[in-house]
């Protein structure tokens, strides 16, 4: 090919991806879709003292993006799965093609937990009001209980995982431990608020203080959602 056709070329690719953005992820090797990174919603220090700049940043930054980044890279060639929301792809895994399934599994899981996680701390100190106060109470005797059920499951799961408080499709409220980055949505249960006890979660501030980790996130629970 002679050097100037091939410039030609070059340039209308470039002008052709400009014209037609659908086709200009043909130019980009990571997949950039479904999925996204949701911002955080606050600054990155706004935690201190309880949690630090550092850990909310290589958290958000750097764990939940390879949760996303996994995902996306994993569903490229299943157009079908694409079109999926993680509650569909979660709550029915056995769609999923088996040798993806555990990617899935773990990084869908992952992008669903974390999102809810930013969401949950962005109103420290708030606690819980009307129905869902109500129903706490009734469930768990009150909230300082429901606080010592969280604690409890929490510093009982071995390794890495997730305390779960949700619903059940019976409407019923739950405290529960999940493995790695298992989702109340693979049974069909709504999370509603979660402590990671990832070490990446804590690890730069509370070392291996587990118990002092998990008694700082439900001081700042939020209950914003
Ligand atoms: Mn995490």
């Amino acid at each position: 090919m002679k050097r100037r056709s091939f410039f030609q070329l070059f340039l209308a690719g470039i002008l052709t991806s400009r014209l037609a953005p659908s086709t200009s992820h043909a130019l980009t090797p990571i997949p950039s879709g479904p999925f996204s990174l949701p911002p955080l919603p606050y600054a990155p220090n706004t935690l201190e003292p309880y949690i630090d700049a550092e850990t909310m940043t290589l958290h958000h930054d750097k764990h939940h993006a390879a949760y996303v980044n996994n995902l996306n890279k994993a569903i490229a060639p299943y157009p079908e799965l694409q079109k999926k929301s993680l509650e569909e792809l979660l709550g029915n895994l056995d769609a999923v093609p088996a040798e993806i399934r555990t990617t899935v599994r773990n990084n869908a899981g992952g992008h669903s937990n974390h999102s809810i996680l930013w969401k949950t701390l962005s109103n420290p100190g708030k606690k819980p009001e009307g129905k869902l106060a109500k129903e706490i109470d009734e469930t768990f005797g009150s909230y300082e209980k429901w606080k010592e059920e969280m604690s409890k499951c929490a510093m009982g799961i071995f390794g890495s995982g997730w305390a779960w408080f949700g619903r059940g499709k019976d409407g019923k409220l739950f405290v529960e431990p999940f493995p790695n980055q298992d989702s109340p949505l693979m049974t069909g249960r709504t999370p509603i608020y979660g402590i990671d006890v990832w070490e990446h979660a804590y690890y730069l501030k509370h070392q291996n203080r587990r118990a002092d980790y998990v008694k700082t996130c439900l001081e700042i629970t939020g209950w914003s959602a």
